[in-house]
């Protein structure tokens, strides 16, 4: 159903640091739907990891106007509990360690939340069911859950634990920040070939959001539609030749181009083509 509302639906979003009295977001605009795969790039500073935190409800953010629709409901007004439970799911650029806390019970306390039990959790071996296919289907090494969470796990495992808690969570809408930063080029397929996996078995039931500075991770996980951030907005939407073009270009001559063609916009129609590339220009 193509006519359907897009699950996650980002209209004019402004947000700020609360200490900071500095506006990151200035207008914000996206749709997701399930079933896309959509990629946010941009500079550094350019807002990507703030949008990912005001999705996911980080306090330290302050939302200054527009909405966000999570399955028709307003999402700013969901706690960050509620949001999980109703099936967004957001991997950190820079997961937390948490000392103490067995990854396995911590797969198990949030498969349950997430699964609707209120006071008790999921039986252990259902959970040990699950954990065991989704172990298998990601070719994981099964002593990751033996460990605290995150504690002392590289670059490369604390990739490898997002995506299993992806998987474990089964989410509608997985907003990604820089999956593949810090990771060499076989680690970036492996975790590439894994978010592909779990897209492709959620059969069009998960929307991903893939936030990336670089286009590499691009040539592994094909996205959809490529959108770019300059300085807290969306300003350029495209198919995936727009990730490829900016790959020549760099973000420097993006920005030009695209000062050109916003000149030209605002007096014309907003679409135009470019080049190779398709802009929209928002
Ligand atoms: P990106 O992920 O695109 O690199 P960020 O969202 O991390 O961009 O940052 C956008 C801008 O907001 C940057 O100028 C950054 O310094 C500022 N910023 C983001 N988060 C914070 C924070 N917690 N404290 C202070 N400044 C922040
Ligand atoms: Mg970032």
């Amino acid at each position: 159903m193509a006519d359907r509302a897009p699950e996650l639906v980002i209209r004019n979003l402004r947000a700020k640091v609360e200490e900071l009295d500095r506006e990151i977001l200035k207008g914000v605009n996206l749709e997701v739907r399930k079933g896309e795969i959509h990629a946010i790039m941009g500079p550094n500073g350019s807002g990507k990891s703030t949008l990912a935190n005001v999705l996911m409800g980080n306090p330290f953010y302050v939302v200054t106007g527009g909405e966000v629709l999570y399955k028709g409901r307003d999402l700013l007004e969901m706690t960050p509990d509620e949001r999980a439970r109703e099936g967004l799911f957001i991997a950190f650029q820079y997961p937390v360690a948490i000392p103490g806390v067995n990854f396995a019970s911590f797969l198990r306390t949030a498969l349950s939340a997430r699964r609707g039990y209120e006071h008790e959790l999921i039986p252990v071996s259902e959970f040990q069911k699950i954990l065991r296919e989704k172990l298998e289907l990601l070719r994981l090494d099964p002593s990751i859950v033996t460990r605290y969470v995150n504690e002392g796990f590289s670059g490369g495992e604390k990739k490898r634990a997002e995506i299993l808690q992806m998987a474990i969570l089964e989410p509608e809408m997985a907003i990604m920040d820089e999956t593949d930063s810090g990771l060499d080029i076989d680690a970036v397929k492996v975790v590439a070939e894994n978010v592909n996996r779990l897209f492709e078995q959620a059969q069009g039931n998960m929307g991903i959001v893939l936030i990336t500075h670089y286009s590499r991770i691009l040539h592994y996980i094909r996205p959809h539609y490529v959108h770019v951030m300059l300085d807290g907005r969306i300003v350029i939407s495209g198919g995936p030749e727009l990730a490829d073009e900016l790959e020549q270009t760099g973000y420097e001559g993006l920005q030009a181009q695209f000062a050109e063609v916003a000149a030209e916009t605002t007096t014309s129609q907003p679409v135009r083509r470019a080049g190779k590339i398709f802009w929209v220009a928002h």
